[in-house]
């Protein structure tokens, strides 16, 4: 992350999200908990079933998992989309070349003219790409704020989040949380997609539809007191 700050892949605020997330992981033990794998299960049905899925790629995702990352949307396949809380042209740049140079063939988001607005959300990210965000059915949003998971659902768009804190506005919002560490969770969702890619169509809607994202976060919690409860000094 320090690395990723230097080089300009990731904003000063990146950092302190960080630290959120961390203190998360902590209460987990810093390891994958149960309730995570089902959902990591969902979210990947709702991948290989969508019609156009999109991952929608921030400073702290670029950073820490730049490698994993293009080869899920490989495998799906899915189109990479930057969009930035804390927009600048050059710091979409940065991290649309560090996506290449880890092997993405393209990366949406930088293209001022095919740009369009998600209603609702006050900040810069609220401009997507209308080839990408814009005209997604299934949206991944790693490390998310609240109003766009919520805007972007308004959207009717079905979206999945990866984030360790289960009660955030973004977890709570989207139709399938991943409440991991992002390091763990895409390498997760990689290794289940090409395990899952040879399922049919209605055995992926079934897979969604047997999904509860209240329950699971209700089972991430337990997961953290069960943690907790284990742990002496
Ligand atoms: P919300 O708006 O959703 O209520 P927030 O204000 O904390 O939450 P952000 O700071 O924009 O929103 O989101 C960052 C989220 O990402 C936090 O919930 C944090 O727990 C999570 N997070 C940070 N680092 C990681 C990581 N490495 N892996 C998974 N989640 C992370």
């Amino acid at each position: 992350m320090v690395r990723g700050f230097q080089s300009g892949i990731v904003a000063q605020q990146g950092l302190i999200a960080h630290g959120r997330g961390e203190a998360f992981d902590y209460l987990f033990g810093e390891t994958t908990p149960k309730s995570s794998r089902l959902a990591t299960k969902a979210a990947v049905a709702l991948l290989l079933g969508a019609r156009n899925p999109v991952i929608s790629i921030n400073g702290n995702t670029a950073a820490l998992v730049p490698q994993d990352i293009v080869k899920l949307a490989r495998s799906v396949p899915a189109v990479l989309e930057v969009n930035l809380f804390h927009r600048s042209l050059a710091r979409e740049r940065r991290i649309a070349s560090l996506l290449k140079r880890n092997g993405a063939d393209q990366v949406l988001g930088l293209e001022a003219k095919a740009r369009m607005r998600i209603r609702g959300v006050a900040s810069p990210r609220r401009s997507v790409d209308a080839h990408g965000i814009g005209n997604a059915d299934v949206v991944l949003i790693p490390l998310e704020d609240g109003d766009r998971a919520e805007a972007l659902r308004k959207a009717g768009k079905a979206v999945i989040a990866i984030d360790l804190n289960p009660m955030s506005r973004t977890s709570r919002s989207a139709n399938v949380t991943i409440v991991d560490n992002i390091i763990r969770a895409v390498p997760e969702l990689l290794r289940i997609t090409l395990r899952m890619k040879p399922l049919s169509k209605s055995r992926l809607s079934a897979i969604v539809s047997n999904f509860d994202n209240g329950k699971n976060l209700g089972k991430a919690m337990q997961d953290m007191i069960h943690y907790m409860q284990g742990w002496e000094a």
